[in-house]
């Protein structure tokens, strides 16, 4: 189909919480071309990230055209809707051109009888053991695991297709990109249940290009993996072989391709990502959280003076609000509270204890993922000093930009899509 708006096969997802970072996050995938591989950004920010930021979609539209425009960027880039549904896509439709409908919600509510049994009437050739190529054993999928899967999620993918349509009716057929994402929710969905979701979305009529399971394991914010990586590989490689089967087999997008809500800095399932997409010659679309604002916050307190006071400011807030910061996130941060230094200690360290305490590197021994989740979720503090943030990101730019590019690049882009 001409003229339908397609996701490269290789993408990644990045935050932008104060919309100030785009051109190092675009210099990051302008490096990736240079190593010979296209991997085209996608800023994703959610409705709840622009309420408690008091941003909106069209300035970070603005911050995506212009670093596109001051590097000379000539390959796609999109600004993805992120975790929408019916009530709060409205204002995203003018700035998006990505929306990931987010039915997290609508699993488990029951479906409609007659519906259940349309849908399992209608994959008759389902019901036996399917083989994948590239899946080891085939998966044994009888009515009742067919019809416990779809109890499960028909509900939740007939939402989508209703997003999906009052998304279409504004913006037009095959003008946006679709994922569908099931990630917040606590049960993982495993390779065979995924299989049967996608049916249900070929079903559905929904032009989806990534999809967003929920993977075992935990997937905390800005830290690396808890789980088991050797489990995640298999699964991983398994959902990617049901991906490919279900393009051909339902009449799938054929450039579908996972999507992985990672909340960053899974260091530990990089490499593994990057083998299984190498074995099926696969894409994937890597989505980020907003760690880049603590690169922000790295680059203040190694810029030193007022930067370093401020950061410190910030953490100092943050303890002081903990409780309240961390409620929104409870699923998906794990900050052990006696890890968190006292603010007074932290007013007296420099910028060489105050940077390292800070990022990713999980060799270094002054790392404290406690500080870094905590000063993860406290963006809200930063966002309410306002221009006296702003204007000292303006000031440290350089300093910041590098960290923001270095970080991107060397923590995520490469490990992921270069290897
Ligand atoms: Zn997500």
């Amino acid at each position: 189909m001409s003229g339908t708006l397609s996701l490269a096969k290789y993408s990644v997802g990045v935050g932008d919480r104060f919309a100030h970072q785009a051109k190092p996050q675009l210099e990051a995938c302008r490096k990736a071309v240079q190593h010979g591989v296209e991997v085209v950004p996608v800023w994703n920010k959610s409705n709840r990230e622009h309420t408690i930021i008091g941003s909106t979609p069209a300035e970070t539209r603005a911050a995506a055209d212009q670093a596109a425009k001051a590097l000379g960027w000539n390959l796609p880039y999109h600004v993805d809707a992120d975790h929408i549904n019916l009530k709060t896509a409205d204002r995203f439709i003018e700035a998006c051109d990505f929306f990931t409908i987010d039915v997290a919600d609508m699993i488990g509510r029951p479906c409609e009888p007659a519906a259940l049994l349309g849908f399992l009437d209608g994959h008759p050739g389902m019901l036996a053991d399917v083989a994948v190529p590239g899946v080891a054993r085939p998966f044994r999928i009888d009515r009742a695991f067919m019809a416990q899967v779809a109890n499960q999620y028909l509900a939740a993918v007939e939402e989508a297709a209703r997003v999906y349509r009052w998304i279409e009716e504004k913006k037009g057929r095959g003008r946006f990109i679709t994922e569908v994402s099931m990630d917040e929710t606590d049960s993982p969905q495993t390779p065979a249940v995924l299989l049967v979701i996608l049916a249900a979305v070929a079903d559905a009529g929904i032009p989806i290009q990534t999809i967003a399971p929920k993977f075992s394991g935990r997937f905390d914010k800005g830290v690396d993996y808890e789980g088991d990586v050797s489990v995640f590989a298999r699964e991983f490689s398994d959902d990617v072989a049901v991906v490919a089967y279900a393009i051909n087999r339902f009449g799938l997008p054929g450039g579908l391709k996972l999507s992985i809500h990672s909340g960053s800095d899974k260091f530990s399932l990089y490499g593994p990502i990057h083998q299984v997409l190498r074995k099926f010659n696969a894409g994937v679309h890597l989505k980020t959280a907003g760690t880049t604002w603590l690169e922000e916050l790295i680059g203040l307190a190694e810029a030193g003076g007022a930067g370093l006071d401020l950061a410190k400011e910030i953490y100092a807030e943050a303890y002081a609000q903990r409780q309240d910061l961390c409620a929104p996130y409870a699923a998906v941060v794990n900050i052990d509270p006696a890890r968190l230094p006292a603010p007074a200690l932290v007013a007296r360290w420099s910028a060489e204890e105050f940077v390292p305490a800070l990022r990713h590197d999980p060799n270094c021994p002054l790392y404290n993922p406690s500080f870094r989740q905590l000063l993860h979720v406290a963006f809200k503090v930063a966002a309410k000093m306002g221009n006296r943030y702003l204007n000292l990101l303006s000031e440290m730019e350089t300093t910041i930009a590098k960290n923001v590019t270095g970080n991107l690049f060397d923590r995520h882009i490469k490990p992921v899509f270069i290897g």
